[in-house]
């Protein structure tokens, strides 16, 4: 198994109906951004095999639907020791298709295993209401599946996305069509592998590869009842309304631009490191990475701790390779753009090589100070291992710059002053918010899912706020009263 993670795999296949198989469509290289090596090929699906996918679904879901949820959640009870007992190849393998470090993809593997514990805890929470509204007479409101769901997913949580969706929509008894990104297809396989190791089904869950045809093959199929899709924000605009003007629900999570507002009380060791961690981790290609610093008043001392720390940082060994080419050369043009209109490039990643690794697509932690709220790099999504400070005289010019993106995902606030935090939190046009956190993600049972341009929809897309989507509630009204009397409720 090792020396296979290390190599090359076999051409991806789609996971239909419990069987590995095979299309013959078109496909494209999947590519280890690290050395820029081919590692595998994956298929570019058609109409007709997310078709195949949803019959297979169409046909488990009675069976799964009319299983008890308490005997449904065993499965993922099991799925959650099988991530830990695999978590090394599971995350080496992260690491091959997506370049994050392997610290990095087995803290995404954990995660993977927290938000299936969650989903394990389920029915506990989804137990239905009832109360006697009149004599005699109950309401009750219970939750069924929807039916057949699909879930879209982007290249850089190749594990945790995907049971961003697949734990809690399973549990409660929907069956699912997974759709990767084609750039890092492999870990769902081995999704698939370990979940029908737990014992799950065949057909609840599909994966079917591809992109752009594949997806819009997902949102026009009339046997898909809802479809969740995680990614850029421009995709998640089309899914989103494609899918909801065939009448599906939807939820479309977006890009991001996430501010840092740091007051010059902060605590200057914790808030360099945590800004730092924050910019860099996953090569920056978090959706709650740090991408503006507001610094508010006299932070020098800050940056300049800031500045020393992610000099330390080495590329190959703390900060993996960004995923292709096309991303590295879209970050540097943003370097070089920021740089010709204005900013002060403190820290400089372009040409970051690794030795032995030179066709990788690596940039370093770049820091740029002195950047205007109007420049492109301050309002548009970088997606890399850049940061850019922003200067400000208080706290609700920052405010105002960071509110006026038309993103909305994370914000968080240095600060040691209760009063000043409160007030930040409160005014931040974000659904994830933060105090001295860098990456201000909710951890089960809170749900993550972001504002404004960052989330299409209602709803979120774990935890607690995903089951509204995952579900659609029955309302019952019983009456068991032996009086006769009629009244105005009857
Ligand atoms: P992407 O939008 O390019 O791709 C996401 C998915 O959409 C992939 O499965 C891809 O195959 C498909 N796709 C791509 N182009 C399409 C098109 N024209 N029509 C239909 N489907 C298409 O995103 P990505 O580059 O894989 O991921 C990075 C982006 O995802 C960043 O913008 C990041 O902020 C975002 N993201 C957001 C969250 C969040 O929770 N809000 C989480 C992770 C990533």
């Amino acid at each position: 198994m090792q020396s296979e993670l290390q190599t090359r795999y076999p051409e991806v296949r789609n996971y239909i109906g419990g069987e590995f198989v095979s299309t013959g469509d078109a496909s494209i290289d999947v590519v280890n951004p690290a050395n820029g090596e081919q590692i595998s090929r994956v298929p570019l699906s058609s109409g007709t095999d997310v078709d195949a996918a949803v019959k297979a679904a169409e046909a488990a879901f009675p069976a799964w639907s009319e299983t008890p949820i308490k005997e449904r959640v065993q499965i993922f009870y099991r799925y959650k020791a099988l991530l830990e007992r695999d978590i090394e190849s599971l995350a080496a393998l992260v690491t091959e298709e997506n370049g994050k470090v392997l610290s990095e993809a087995r803290a995404e593997v954990l995660k993977s295993a927290e938000l299936t514990e969650f989903a394990c805890s389920l029915p506990q929470i989804v137990a239905g209401e009832v109360l006697e509204v009149s004599k005699g007479v109950e309401c009750r409101i219970e939750r069924y599946p929807v039916g057949v769901v699909a879930s879209i997913t982007p290249f850089n949580f190749p594990n945790m996305v995907p049971n961003w969706t697949i734990p809690n929509a399973l549990a409660l008894g929907n069956c699912m069509v997974l759709k990767p990104s084609e750039q890092v297809p492999l870990s769902a396989g081995r999704i698939a592998e370990l979940l029908r190791e737990a014992g799950l089904p065949d057909g609840v869950l599909n994966i079917v590869h591809g992109g752009q045809d594949t997806v819009e093959a997902i949102c026009d199929h009339p046997g898909i009842e809802g479809v969740t899709f995680v990614g850029s924000t421009r995709v998640a605009k089309i899914v989103y309304r494609r899918a909801t003007h065939n009448l599906k629900r939807a939820l479309a999570l977006g890009g991001a631009k996430n501010h840092l507002i740091v007051l010059p009380d902060a605590d200057p060791e914790m808030t360099a490191t945590n800004v730092i961690a924050s910019m860099s981790g996953c090569a920056g290609q978090r959706c709650m990475a740090a991408s503006v610093m507001m610094a508010v008043g006299e932070t020098d001392h800050i940056v300049n701790r800031m500045l020393e720390y992610a000099k330390g940082l080495r590329a190959g060994s703390e900060i993996g390779p960004v995923i292709s080419r096309e991303a590295k050369e879209r970050i540097e043009r943003y370097i070089d753009e920021a740089e010709a209109a204005g900013a002060t490039v403190i820290l400089d990643g372009r040409k970051t090589t690794v030795e032995g690794r030179e066709q990788g697509f690596f940039v370093g932690p770049t820091i740029l100070d002195h950047v205007r709220p109007e420049m492109k790099i301050a309002q548009e999504e970088v997606f890399g291992p850049v940061l850019a400070i922003i200067r400000t005289s208080d706290l609700d010019e920052a405010l105002a710059v960071e509110n006026a993106s038309p993103y909305g995902n994370a914000s968080s606030v240095y600060t040691e002053s209760g009063s000043m935090a409160r007030y930040a939190m409160e005014k931040a046009s974000a659904g994830m918010v933060g105090v001295n956190v860098g990456v201000p993600v909710p951890r089960e049972p809170f749900s993550f899912g972001g504002w404004n341009e960052s989330k299409f929809g209602v709803g979120d897309i774990t935890g607690k706020g995903s089951i509204e989507f995952w579900t659609k509630s029955k309302k019952f009204t019983t009456k068991w009263n032996r009086e006769a009397g009629v009244n105005w409720m009857s």
